[in-house]
């Protein structure tokens, strides 16, 4: 565990949060590190997620919702599947995602850009629309260059059209995005 972090008093009530809202139950992690094992962005995480789920387990609040892990996290499931407690381990990191940009903790932000600018890119057309998701990206970041080399072969293999393929019922598309921020209110 990173020892620059303070070490608060257990705030049960996030932890019950947690569970609640991921419908799991963290007293059955035993700390085997199994989750860690196969995670693809241990290495590249400065807080891995057997470490989260310890954090969680201990009431943390703010060094659970500060790990860099819960961004990094690519929801591949590995986790979940190495788990030898049957915890949704994954679930749990996403619930911790979400609480996170409630409570606007961001630990990487160019990939909380990323994701507002995919979703902003959904709600207007229905699907994403690659090339405006990269100038929003680019926007946001004032990263210029990012993956910048690889537009010419995505052009020359018809990845990146010009314009944006709307789905026909967009409207349905934009309700779910309201439903979405009537109930998160
Ligand atoms: S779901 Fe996230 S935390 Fe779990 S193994 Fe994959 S990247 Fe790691
Ligand atoms: S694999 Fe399951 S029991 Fe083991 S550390 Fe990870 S969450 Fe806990």
């Amino acid at each position: 565990m990173r020892d620059d972090r303070t070490i608060r008093r257990c705030d049960a009530a996030f932890t019950q949060s947690v569970q609640q809202q991921s419908e799991q139950n963290m007293a059955l992690c035993y700390q085997c590190g199994n989750c860690t094992a196969g995670c693809p962005v241990a290495r590249a995480s400065s807080t891995p997620v057997t470490q989260v789920m310890r954090l969680v387990q201990a009431g943390q609040r703010e060094a659970a919702l500060e790990a860099d892990s819960i961004w990094l996290c690519a929801s591949c499931e590995t986790c979940t599947t190495r788990c030898p407690n049957d915890i949704d381990v994954a679930r749990v990191m996403d619930v911790l995602r979400h609480m996170a940009r409630r409570e606007n903790h961001v630990a990487e932000k160019n990939i909380r850009d990323f994701w507002d600018a995919f979703l902003e890119s959904v709600e207007k057309h229905g699907r994403v629309y690659e090339v405006g998701l990269m100038a929003a990206y680019v926007r946001k970041t004032g990263r210029f260059w990012t993956d910048a080399d690889l537009a010419p072969a995505a052009l020359g293999k018809g990845k990146l059209p010009l314009r944006p393929h709307p789905v026909t019922d967009k409207e349905a598309i934009r309700q779910i995005f309201r439903r979405y921020r009537e109930r998160s209110a």
